[in-house]
């Protein structure tokens, strides 16, 4: 599969990158994040791919191309790709064998229930510390419990006392210094879902490495994605994207602006503010990124973008109604 420009591009110093999942239409959040991928890109002279994160099976062809017609729509270019995830399982099968030869991961037989029992200590970001069950079984027990269940496939961290390599460290250009140490803060990571799905990390990662992704740029919801990322790059001897999250926008009650927000969807948004610089003026004027709401379009507004606007928003966006 051809991931390369389209054109014979000289190497651009920084290639950003979209990421969307096509599981619904664009809301005001993804608006946000992706204007702030491609500025931060165009203002340095770089270029985007796009790269269509399809492998949940919530996934939808129709959503992708919608999600493709919004970001045209607001003038929010891509030099390479699109690249489909799903057509790149291959590539993910390779760099998990690799691991897995290695003796880094381990099938895991757990259920949701188990995993999700009120007991588990859970991460910030909601899901359950792996309490490490099925770490150690013997292949005797692995063959016995293979005849009742398709495993999913987990990836070891290093424990608390391996002093050399528990902590992983990394500058975010938003949020500052950021140190994780993934044994007690995420425990054993799934790589493989056990209905064969390649897990997102895994699957981020490979990709942007192949992208040539030099930064990344996406909603701080994902900032505790990041310590697996980067761990999963140092065993896979992939080299370290940069890294800047987005603040959240959140509506005035303290609710996360999502999909749901019909005001906030993309018909919704097209509708309200008619045109892509109306909707981009106002954003880019609510979040700080323009000093005031007049119309811009997006290429106005890379001469104005500084990352300092966006940092001094690290608490979450407040965005008032919009109809
Ligand atoms: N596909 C993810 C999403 O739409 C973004 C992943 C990323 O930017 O690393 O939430």
């Amino acid at each position: 599969m051809d991931i390369a420009p389209h054109d014979n591009l000289d190497p651009a110093p920084v290639v950003g990158r979209f990421a969307p999942s096509p599981s619904g239409r664009m809301h005001l959040g993804n608006v946000f994040s992706s204007l702030v991928a491609w500025l931060s890109a165009k203002s340095q002279g770089g270029r985007m791919v796009l790269r269509i994160e399809d492998l949940d099976d919530r996934c939808r062809q129709e959503y992708a191309d919608q999600i493709m017609r919004d970001y045209e729509w607001l003038g929010l270019t891509w030099d390479v790709g699109p690249v489909y995830q799903r057509d790149r399982t291959e590539v993910y099968e390779e760099a998990l064998r690799s691991l897995t030869d290695r003796g880094l991961t381990y099938p895991c037989f757990c259920s949701r229930a188990e995993l999700h029992a009120a007991s588990a200590p859970h991460a910030s970001d909601g899901t359950p510390i792996y309490a490490g069950t099925c770490r150690n079984l013997s292949p005797a027990e692995v063959a016995e419990r293979s005849r009742l269940r398709t495993p999913a496939t987990r990836l070891r961290v290093p424990a608390v006392d391996d002093v050399a390599d528990d902590m992983i460290e990394f500058v975010d250009r938003t949020y500052g210094a950021q140190c994780e140490a993934l044994a007690t803060e995420c425990g054993d990571f799934l790589v493989r879902r056990s209905d064969g799905v390649f897990a997102y990390q895994l699957a981020a990662v490979v990709d942007d490495a192949a992208m040539g992704v030099t930064e990344v740029v996406r909603g701080c919801d994902l900032l505790s994605s990041t310590p697996r990322q980067i761990y999963l790059q140092n065993l896979l001897g992939l080299p370290h994207p940069t890294y800047a999250h987005v603040p959240l926008l959140m509506a005035p009650d303290g609710r996360r602006l999502s999909k749901r927000d019909h005001d906030c969807g993309m018909d919704g948004l097209r509708e309200r503010f008619g045109t892509p610089e109306a909707l981009l003026g106002w954003l880019a004027g609510k979040t700080g990124i323009a000093p005031d709401c007049e119309p811009r379009s997006a290429e106005e507004l890379v001469g104005i973008f500084s990352w300092e606007n966006v940092r001094t928003h690290r608490n979450n966006l407040v965005i008032e109604p919009i109809l």
